[in-house]
């Protein structure tokens, strides 16, 4: 896809530090981490987000949560993290190409939603 900067990112048009990579998904760190481990997990396929999926992204979608777990373990996440995955408007999604954010710390990470 053009103008898609994970496109240009896996496609090394823009430079990102990966740390994972195969035929059918890449990891790089992200450029604005919010804790000490702070990866992304892309499909090479673009898709715009996971409300975009289908049947036919099955595959790629278990592989890409079956790797969150190997590397972040890799990354040093030896007693969890968190996924997520920002999805459309009221997501909060920023960059139109499906991605799991993997975050991880030595400590407890703050609440993800806080409720009044
Ligand atoms: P979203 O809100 O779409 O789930 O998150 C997009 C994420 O991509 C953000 O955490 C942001 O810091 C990261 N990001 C945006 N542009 C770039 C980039 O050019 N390189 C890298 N490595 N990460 C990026
Ligand atoms: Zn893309």
């Amino acid at each position: 896809m053009d103008n898609c900067i994970f496109c240009k990112i896996l496609h090394d048009e823009i430079p990102a530090q990966k740390i994972y990579e195969d035929s059918e998904v890449i990891a790089f760190n992200d450029i604005n981490p919010a804790a000490p481990v702070h990866f992304l997990i892309i499909p090479k396929i673009h898709v715009a987000s996971l409300m975009e999926c289908g049947k036919t992204h099955q595959q790629i979608l278990g592989k890409m949560l079956l790797l969150a777990p190997t590397i972040a373990k890799e990354q040093g996440c030896t007693d969890g993290f968190r996924t997520i995955i920002n999805t459309g408007r009221v997501g909060g999604q920023e960059v139109f190409h499906l991605h799991i954010h993997i975050i991880g710390s030595k400590n407890r990470l703050p609440a993800m939603i806080h409720k009044d």
